[in-house]
């Protein structure tokens, strides 16, 4: 058995047989011609098919995995067609009187090198587009098609690297996962792969040649490994997971591209909590009508050091792109208490959950806070972002907030930085912040209550300590009251007001949340099409005609 590691960019398992993925390398002669007028107009029809193709494509991945995932499709039509790229090309043919592949593979490199020495992160990416383009050009004039995998039984893909234009043409029934030694997590490519739902690796150091090719072998997309020719004991464990994903998926089946919608018609959003980029796989894949808590002070945990305005940048831009339209609500830095930073160099604290932690941090120490708000404003402009304010206590911290907010915005449109204008909201996760929410709701645009420290703070119990597990009830009555009255407040106040705690996930209360008014409920992805069934299966009016636990009547 041969295990080699690489980063998951889907999970799931995939058994099979590996077909290594060559690419079709083009070996681009230099040919002298005095036709140059033949070649130009050679490369001219190829360049009208390449357009045709890459029409198709877009077709094809705008059906299949959405508007934003199918865009790249346009960029390389563009690229086609740019001024710049078919001047050099002709020129080329007409002064060096060579043929149209020479021609092309000239302009490529060119090009490509120009790319990828430019500081921009984006215009680098744009070097592998030029190549990608250039070769489907170079296919064509030699009459052949570009990237194809001939093969009747479905394979796990091994590649040194996928262009998205090869990933998408990939025929997904006979692709069992793709795994390449190259790629980066924010490419395209790794985008369209989460979107297709294909479980995958990247950077994954192994060889290209028999030592695997024609191989038995299982892809592990949620540890990042694959496994040839596994032995017993391994396949057999790897073989029941499988089986117990596949039983997920079965229920993914039916219930998946459903509206989230009551017997009695009432609609309610169901969205996905995340930590990191990594989870949007999961969280298309469960089919999630959005995210309704990206704890972004994982970003933070995962350096040594505060995270830049760029990287934080790229981080949510991914995300609101990766969810094509979908609301994506970042929580701001909620750092502190269980949640420590060395280089955030934080005194000891008697009580950490009472001390200096969240929104106490970034009012206090407005730049760091700024530089994140930075990164979600400029993000805000690629997609459907909104930003979420945790620990909030009381209105003048809100008031404050949107001060910095407006400095934050001032400074970006003095600096012509393009943002968009994102939704604000705020996590009632303090009995205060309950308790003044008909005020609180004037300002902000929707409410999410953080059950989690919302039942700690409640209830004076430490959510870390296990020996209060006995005393620490999430159902109690005075939880459940201030979850009604949060509602209650949003609704007067025209906002709407959701659940991102854990108690969001709590099936044996789904009912409860409908007849209470909860509009949205935030959860872990897995948990989405359970709770989707519940909605599928409630009469709320009914319901509520019974006895049901809002704390009132418990
Ligand atoms: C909560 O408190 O319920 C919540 C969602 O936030 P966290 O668990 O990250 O504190
Ligand atoms: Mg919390």
């Amino acid at each position: 058995m041969q295990i080699y590691s690489g980063k998951s960019v889907f999970s799931g398992i995939a058994i099979g047989k590996i077909c290594v993925y060559q690419k079709s390398e083009q070996q681009v002669k230099r040919v002298r011609t005095e036709d140059g007028e033949k070649e130009w107009a050679r490369y001219n029809e190829a360049k009208e098919k390449a357009l045709d193709q890459l029409r198709g494509l877009y077709e094809k991945a705008l059906k299949e995995v959405g508007e934003a995932n199918a865009a790249i499709f346009e960029v390389h039509q563009m690229m086609l067609e740019d001024d710049d790229y078919n001047e050099s090309i002709e020129n080329i043919i007409r002064t060096q009187k060579v043929n149209a592949e020479y021609a092309v593979a000239s302009t490529s490199d060119n090009f490509s090198t120009m790319f990828s020495s430019m500081d921009d992160d984006y215009m680098k990416e744009r070097a592998a587009d030029v190549k990608d383009i250039s070769e489907r050009i170079l296919s064509l004039l030699a009459g052949g098609e570009k990237g194809k995998v001939v093969t009747d039984e479905p394979v796990i893909i091994v590649a040194d690297d996928l262009a998205p234009s090869e990933t998408v043409q990939l025929e997904k029934d006979k692709v069992l996962s793709f795994v390449t030694v190259h790629g980066s997590v924010n490419s395209h490519t790794a985008i369209l792969a989460r979107t297709m739902a294909i479980p995958a690796l990247i950077g994954t150091e192994m060889p290209l040649d028999e030592r695997v090719d024609g191989k038995f072998a299982v892809v592990d997309g949620v540890n990042g490994k694959i496994y040839v020719e596994p032995d017993e004991e391994t396949f057999a464990e790897l073989k029941e997971r499988q089986r117990e994903e596949l039983e997920k998926k079965e229920l993914l089946l039916q219930l998946k591209g459903k509206e989230n919608i009551t017997l009695d018609g009432k609609k309610i959003m169901l969205y996905a909590n995340i930590g990191n980029i990594k989870d949007l796989a999961t969280v298309v894949q469960n089919d999630a009508g959005g995210i309704g808590l990206f704890r972004s002070e994982f970003i933070y945990l995962e350096k040594e050091d505060y995270p830049t305005e760029e990287e934080q940048f790229k981080i949510y831009k991914t995300a609101v792109e990766t969810m094509a339209g979908k609301r994506v609500i970042i929580r701001t830095l909620d750092i502190g208490a269980d949640k420590q930073c060395d280089y955030f160099k934080m005194e000891k604290e008697e009580n950490p959950a009472l001390g200096y932690r969240a929104i106490r941090i970034c009012l206090t120490q407005t730049e760091i806070f700024k530089t994140q708000l930075r990164a979600l404003f400029r993000a805000s402009a690629y997609g459907n972002l909104a930003i979420m304010y945790p620990m909030i206590t009381s209105l003048w911290e809100v008031k404050r907030i949107k001060e910095i907010v407006e400095e934050v915005k001032a400074e970006l449109t003095a600096e012509e930085i393009e943002f968009g204008n994102p939704q604000q909201g705020i996590m009632i996760e303090t009995p205060a912040a309950v308790m003044v929410s008909g005020e609180l709701a004037k300002e902000v645009d929707f409410f999410s209550i953080g059950t989690n420290d919302l039942t700690q703070y409640t209830l004076a119990i430490d959510r870390q300590n296990p020996k209060l597990d006995l005393f620490y009830n999430a159902h109690h009555p005075a939880v459940l009251s201030m979850i009604k009255m949060t509602v209650e407040n949003a609704h007067k106040a025209g906002i709407w007001a959701g659940i991102c705690g854990e108690l969001g996930a709590d099936t044996s209360l789904t009912k409860d949340f409908l007849a209470m008014g909860v509009d949205e409920l935030s959860v872990s992805p897995g948990s989405i099409l359970p709770i989707r069934k519940i909605i599928l299966e409630t009469n709320v009016e009914e319901y509520k005609r019974g006895n049901y636990a809002d704390g009132e009547t418990l």
